[in-house]
């Protein structure tokens, strides 16, 4: 536990957390809509520094990052809370857990220190928080960042992007990359889906993090039947991708599974990921995979002037290269590949 940053303190005893924009004003003794940042006696905690839920050593691309380091190890983190509630969440687990009222739950101690000991021993170029949200866990991913930073090692937000700016641009000097949801376009879905009033400040985190921070962007939307799959919200995101993030922003069309709450809903049929990447092609961008589907040709990398199959997955394996600075080795076409 350490006192969170980005607070204010008030005369009432209650504390205003300027983390991410539900700017929870809590009473003592309580904590804010992620579980996680408590008011003990007018001061904001971070109850989860340094507790970690889940570790492990995957491949870059099951983040999903297709266009950063392709085919390195990263040291993968998550702990425990989110600041959203998504109907369909596959970590709730972990993301739904109260640890600001003692809940038990599934986590252990790892300081900043020996995560980035553990990632370097694993042979990991890198490091991401994922699995829950770490904006909320910021004092700690802002404290290992800075010693990746030192170490050589790479740096990745898997986010919903549900912060400040304020909190952004904490992280901002320290992140190379930002995976981030696009769930949907309407703030109806967002509120329906995730509990949130307004998506804006997602868009907006986004577009700050590449234009401000220069870093690396993936979105991903996860397709849900009767959700989020109609034309109309796919070519919004398409063309929000399209105009604020550029056209060689790689856009991951994911299949849903049932789960939690949305267990009545089938899986996302093949066809209909097929028609989103249409549409993402439709609206000017040049990489949209689909995701969630082993062996589907969606999950290439295609040069998008000669053709060239510039990187061929298995799954989360790469089977062919065929990429050199970023480049299309075929005919020197910048594929925007961070190697
Ligand atoms: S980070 Fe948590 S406590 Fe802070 S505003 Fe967001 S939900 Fe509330």
């Amino acid at each position: 536990m350490k006192e969170a940053i980005l607070y204010d303190k008030q005369d009432s005893g209650r504390t205003k957390c300027r983390v991410c924009p539900w700017a929870c004003n809590i009473a003592p003794d309580k904590a804010g809509v992620c579980c996680v940042r408590k008011n003990t006696n007018g001061t904001l905690y971070a109850t989860t520094y340094g507790i970690v839920s889940s570790v492990a050593a995957d491949p870059i691309e099951k983040k999903p990052l297709f266009h950063f380091h392709p085919a390195s190890t990263v040291f993968s983190l998550g702990s425990l809370g989110c600041n959203l509630r998504c109907k369909h969440c596959q970590n709730w687990e972990i993301a739904h857990a109260r640890p600001s009222d003692g809940e038990e739950a599934r986590a252990y101690s790892l300081p900043p220190d020996a995560a980035v000991k553990e990632a370097r021993s694993a042979g990991c170029k890198g490091v991401a928080w994922t699995y829950n949200e770490p904006t909320i866990w910021i004092e700690y991913t802002l404290d290992s960042a800075k010693l990746c930073r030192e170490k050589g090692l790479y740096t990745v937000y898997v986010t919903n992007g549900y912060t400040t700016e304020e909190a952004l641009d904490t992280m901002g000097p320290f992140l190379d990359a930002y995976r981030m949801d696009v769930k949907g376009y309407t703030r109806e879905f967002y509120k329906k889906l995730t509990g949130i009033k307004d998506p804006a400040p997602i868009f907006a985190a986004a577009a700050r993090a590449k234009k401000k921070w220069g870093m690396h962007v993936e979105i991903v939307t996860n397709v849900i039947p009767g959700w989020n799959d109609d034309d109309h919200q796919l070519e919004h995101i398409a063309t929000w991708i399209h105009n604020e993030l550029g056209d060689k922003t790689p856009w991951h069309v994911t299949r849903f599974y049932p789960y939690l709450e949305l267990s009545d809903v089938p899986p996302t049929p093949t066809a209909t990921l097929e028609k989103a990447r249409r549409i993402g092609n439709e609206a000017g961008l040049k990489f949209v995979y689909i995701g969630n589907v082993p062996g589907h040709p969606g999950e290439n990398t295609y040069c998008p002037r000669c053709g060239n199959v510039a990187i061929e997955r298995q799954g989360y394996l790469i089977s062919v290269y065929d990429v050199a600075n970023g480049k299309c080795k075929k005919c020197g076409e910048d594929l925007a590949i961070v190697e």
